[in-house]
């Protein structure tokens, strides 16, 4: 097999944007996230995988070969895996940029170990926020979700059992101001604003998590995948799409659980699957 790697504008995607990563087996120290994506493409290449860096932005599936274009080059391939993983929703803040895997993060089953004992905000009011707060509680001192609304968007029994934890706290509405403080590169507080009536306090916090949703990358491909209503592509007979050849993987098929190591071992499917189709279907 020829194996080619389109990696996007985001090599290692998530993992390039969180520092260290404490749940992936075989690393009992840890390892960085660049580290590991780094550790990976130098595997993939020893067996003769090829990287090219860029986003595909156009498809054409309809027929094999499927067709790919990468800014003007145009690829051809007999089996397609989609690893493009989502990306987590952001503020939009210039300060959690810069604070990203320096007490900002996206994934508390990543990053909640780093805030034993300490004060941490979530912001969110849906199912991901109510479940991270929950899991941070085991950690943390005092978790406070922050949220713009009154009413929630998360399910009623995830949001009762938030309520009913004693380490939770509730400040709504409220729409995070700032993170401060990028010049000492560390979280030491927030900004919050009332969104009634304007007023603003500010929280002294060590962690920010953002749990305001996540979205599949995979724009490119609608109207000839299918996927569910939030994007997320529908596989079936484990990492099979509705199109023959074309195989999913990792976060672009999975909200639920989210994991460098889960997203690994559908991509093993993944490549298992694909495998197997060539070889069925050899010209
Ligand atoms: P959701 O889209 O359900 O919720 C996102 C939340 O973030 C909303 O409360 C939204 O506020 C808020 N938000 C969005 N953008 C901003 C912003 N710019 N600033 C401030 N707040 C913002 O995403 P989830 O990730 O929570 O859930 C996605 C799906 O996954 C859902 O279907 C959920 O049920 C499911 N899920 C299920 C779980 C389980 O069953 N164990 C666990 C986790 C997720 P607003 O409400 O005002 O729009």
């Amino acid at each position: 097999m020829k194996p080619l790697v389109l990696d996007g504008y985001e090599p290692g995607g998530q993992l390039s944007l969180t520092t260290m990563v404490e749940n992936f087996p075989g690393f009992p120290d840890g390892i960085l996230g660049p580290e590991l994506i780094e550790n990976m493409r130098k595997q993939a290449q020893r067996f003769g995988a090829e990287f090219r860096f860029g986003a595909v932005t156009a498809v054409n599936l309809s027929s094999s070969p499927f067709h790919l274009t990468v800014a003007k080059e145009e690829h051809e391939c007999r089996a397609l895996i989609v690893a493009a993983g989502a990306s987590a929703r952001m503020l939009g803040l210039e300060a959690e940029k810069h604070l990203l895997g320096r007490g900002v993060s996206t994934c508390a089953t990543c990053d909640g170990y780093f805030f034993r004992d300490r004060d941490i905000v979530v912001i969110g009011g849906g199912d991901t926020a109510m479940e991270e707060a929950t899991f941070l509680t085991k950690f943390a001192r005092q978790v406070t979700i922050v949220h713009r609304r009154q009413d929630f968007r998360a399910s009623r029994v995830m949001l009762d059992r938030a309520q009913a934890n004693p380490k939770i706290h509730f400040m709504t509405p409220y729409v995070v101001e700032d993170v401060r403080d990028v010049t000492k590169q560390g979280v030491e507080s927030v900004i919050l604003r009332h969104a009634d009536t304007g007023e603003t306090v500010e929280l002294k916090v060590e962690g920010v998590f953002v749990a305001i949703g996540h979205d599949p990358n995979t724009t490119v491909f609608r109207g000839q995948l299918d996927m569910n209503e939030q994007g997320y592509l529908r596989t079936h007979d484990g990492t099979k799409t509705n199109v023959d050849g074309v195989f999913a993987a990792g976060d672009v098929q999975d909200h639920v659980y989210r994991q460098a190591i889960s997203a690994a071992g559908s991509g093993c499917m993944a490549s298992i699957d694909a495998e197997r189709f060539l070889a069925e279907h050899k010209e």
